[in-house]
């Protein structure tokens, strides 16, 4: 069920509507739903009840720390890749002992930051990444818990720059090599194997290539336990999708379905061959826990109305949600008010001087200058991806909890972005 709906002829968030958010504090804003962030939690949180089970929230797809704060009291763990987003679950009362540290280009000073919080482990991408691991480890008096991330070579069939898990991705060891790897991995004294990961891609609407992965993962979890190294968890990674409302789109894979499926064949696994006795499952989700949960509410500036097509001209820029001029990505736009002006084709830009600089092209809108509108399903790798180009603040961020609004980040100011800043003698 959609936290955004109309109410008498004005959306709303929950029981807030998006008019009195836009007047008390401004636009571009952007708005989440509390209880939508709490469902999305737990349709991860019910399938994995009574299970061996961690649930890290890949927090690059949202980091507000208020919503780190709600996710952790429902006992989430994070996935970071930073030492900055581990600073950033630290200062959200976050859980250390649940975070998991994925990325290709781990620095000493971040190695150094997550063994000193003691993280659960390190989801180690090369071969060079051990072994500085290792030293940062030893240097320290400690020993790193370690899990390899492994590139199932499986077509996640998805946008090529949010696939990961093809071989000519950047990310994770390659599955021929993973043996040899593990066998580096447990003769180096200051690690400690202890687990094996994947993650193939994102906006996965299809769970198969999910499955596929984790029978590869499988099998060399039994390889590697009859070569005496005995892994205690297997993570999945995220990826599933979400309904960006795009028509002809297909529905993404519910998330309980996907889960369902997964643990049935883990059990399976079990029960046929005694593997994966006493494994954790660790799911890295991002975009589905956080993606349908927020909007970008944006105002008309102008309407332009060109030779070849209209533009309408808001507030809100690629700086602020940057996935169309990215991925081309498609995102719903909607007004606020029901039934305004007469409907024409718009493209929706920003103001900020780049052609790419879109947010949404050919739509019918009825809209007028001073309008508000919202884009939706922009929960997810919005604010996180937001820039200062043009030296534009970043947006206010609100949780709205029924009919309180609660500001989570409040508006950056043009003297914000250049306070560090200084001129030379
Ligand atoms: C981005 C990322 C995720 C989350 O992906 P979603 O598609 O948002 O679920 C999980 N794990 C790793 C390693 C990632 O890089």
């Amino acid at each position: 069920m959609s936290q955004f709906s109309y109410k008498d002829g004005v959306l709303h968030a929950e029981g807030t509507s998006l008019s009195a958010i836009a007047e008390q504090f401004g636009t571009p804003t952007y708005v989440y739903s509390k209880a939508a962030l709490l469902a999305n939690f737990a349709a991860y949180a019910d399938a994995c009840r009574g299970r061996d089970a961690l649930v890290c929230y890949a927090m690059k797809a949202n980091s507000n720390l208020a919503i780190l704060d709600l996710l952790a009291r429902q006992g989430a763990g994070f996935d970071i890749v930073s030492g900055g987003e581990l600073l950033r679950v630290l200062a959200a009362g976050g859980d250390p002992r649940k975070v998991i540290f994925s990325g290709v280009g781990k620095s000493v000073e971040e190695m150094r930051l997550a063994l000193s919080h003691d993280i659960l482990c390190f989801n180690v991408e090369s071969i060079p990444e051990l072994h500085r691991l290792n030293e940062v480890a030893g240097g320290m008096g400690k020993k790193a818990r370690i899990s390899l991330r492994v590139n199932p070579n499986v077509d996640a069939k998805t946008h090529p720059y949010i696939a990961t898990g093809l071989k000519a991705n950047k990310f994770g060891v390659a599955f021929s090599d993973a043996l040899d790897t593990y066998r580096t991995a447990a003769q180096l004294p200051h690690l400690d194997v202890v687990g094996i990961d994947c993650h193939i891609g994102s906006q996965l609407l299809d769970d198969a290539p999910l499955l596929e992965a984790l029978d590869r993962l499988i099998e060399l979890i039994d390889q590697l336990g009859a070569e005496g190294i005995v892994l205690h968890h297997l993570d999945i990674g995220g990826g599933i999708g979400i309904d960006y409302r795009e028509q002809g789109e297909k529905a993404p894979v519910p998330v309980g379905d996907y889960l369902g499926r997964l643990f049935a064949r883990i059990d399976a696994w079990r029960a046929e061959r005694h593997g994966g006795n006493g494994i954790k499952v660790i799911f890295e989700p991002g975009r589905s826990i956080v993606g349908d949960t927020g909007v970008l509410l944006t105002k008309v500036e102008f309407l332009k109305h060109g030779e070849e097509k209209n533009f309408c001209i808001v507030d809100a820029a690629m700086n602020d949600m940057a996935r169309p001029a990215l991925y081309q990505a498609w995102m719903d736009m909607q007004p606020v008010l029901q039934g305004g002006a007469a409907a024409a084709t718009y493209d929706v830009v920003g103001p900020i001087c780049e052609s790419g600089d879109w947010l949404a092209r050919d739509r019918a809108l009825a809209v007028a200058a001073g309008d508000l509108l919202v884009m939706h399903t922009a929960g997810a790798y919005g604010m996180t991806m937001a820039s200062n180009y043009n030296t534009r603040g970043r947006a206010a961020e609100v949780i709205v909890d029924g009919s309180v609004p609660h500001l989570v980040r409040q508006r950056e100011n043009p003297a914000d972005l250049y306070a560090l800043e200084s001129l030379i003698k």
